[in-house]
């Protein structure tokens, strides 16, 4: 399915659902807002480092069409362009560690540069409007996907959009069901875990490296279950993406190599507002704060 490359900014194409898959949906979602899967960012441990087996995947090497034009961004609501982030570190994060370690855990990460990240969870909204966003601004993003959540309505082949077609932005793990990880069996993590890392293996055709757990909670059976079906690194957020501004966890703005948590989310869930006004809210908050946008995989 592909999309021009041009849209105006506030129309939305509802999705097409079925009355049943809708109603799944509203229930999950109900169940996201009330639990609060944006909310401040959970505890839990540090962990080890360890070795090699970097995914060759979309995200692995820059292309050089990669900046977008003026016009793009003024037909999305911004008035000027993200500047262009710098080159990427030369190693990464993960890079040198053992098949099997235990993942490392990021919050934040660690750069002089003036670049933070946008991330978005579960999957819940799938606006056109977004995809034709993405492409357009060439957005570089990173996507962390529940099973149950994503496959809902139009399910994966949206966020397939989002991940080909030149885009280089990475699906990733978010459990098959979205729970409160803490709370289960060393057996029910691995079933959450390694579960969505077989799911996204069959779809995108090899084991995503990164995992969010819902929530931001997780213990030392998390790391254990992660590590063992390839997890190189859990991610977790200080700053968060509300409907008009961010929320943050130090100091009141953003910080180079702050990761930002946001969601698929639509009008439903954002008092009214779009996904592709609360995303060019986020960009002109990033603008204004003297950031740009790069690609979590290009460090971590
Ligand atoms: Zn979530």
């Amino acid at each position: 399915m592909s999309t021009p490359i041009s849209g105006p900014i506030s129309v939305r194409t509802p999705a097409r659902v079925s009355a049943r898959t809708a109603t799944v949906t509203t229930l999950l979602l109900a169940a996201l807002l009330l639990s609060g899967c944006s909310g401040s960012s959970g505890g839990g441990k540090g962990a080890a480092s360890a070795s090699p087996s970097p995914r060759t995947d979309a995200a692995s090497s820059p292309s050089a069409s990669a900046v977008p034009d003026a016009a793009a961004y003024r037909r999305w609501g911004l008035d000027k362009p993200l500047a262009a982030p710098p080159a990427p570190p030369a190693t990464k994060l993960t890079e040198g560690m053992r098949s099997g370690a235990t993942p490392k855990v990021i919050r934040r990460v660690p750069t002089d540069d003036k670049v933070v990240f946008l991330t978005f969870d579960d999957g819940a909204e799938k606006d056109p409007e977004f995809v034709k966003m993405a492409k357009d601004l060439k957005l570089p993003f990173t996507m962390f996907l529940t099973d149950d959540i994503a496959r809902a309505g139009s399910g994966y082949g949206y966020f397939e959009q989002l991940w080909g077609g030149g885009n280089r932005n990475g699906i990733h793990n978010h459990t098959l069901s979205h729970p409160n990880l803490r709370t289960l069996s060393a057996d029910a993590q691995r079933r959450e875990v390694c579960g969505q890392q077989d799911v996204l293996e069959k779809r995108y055709g090899s084991k995503p490296p990164l995992f969010r757990p819902p929530y931001g909670n997780y213990n030392d059976a998390t790391l254990a279950a992660a590590g063992s079906c390839g997890v190189k690194a859990l991610l977790l957020w200080e700053a968060t993406m509300q409907i008009n501004d961010m929320r943050y966890a130090d100091g009141g703005k953003l910080r180079s190599g702050d990761i930002v948590l946001a969601h698929f989310r639509g009008p439903s869930e954002l008092k009214g507002t779009t996904m592709t006004q609360m995303v060019a809210n986020m960009l002109r908050s990033i603008e204004r704060q003297g950031f740009t946008v790069a690609r979590l995989e290009d460090y971590v």
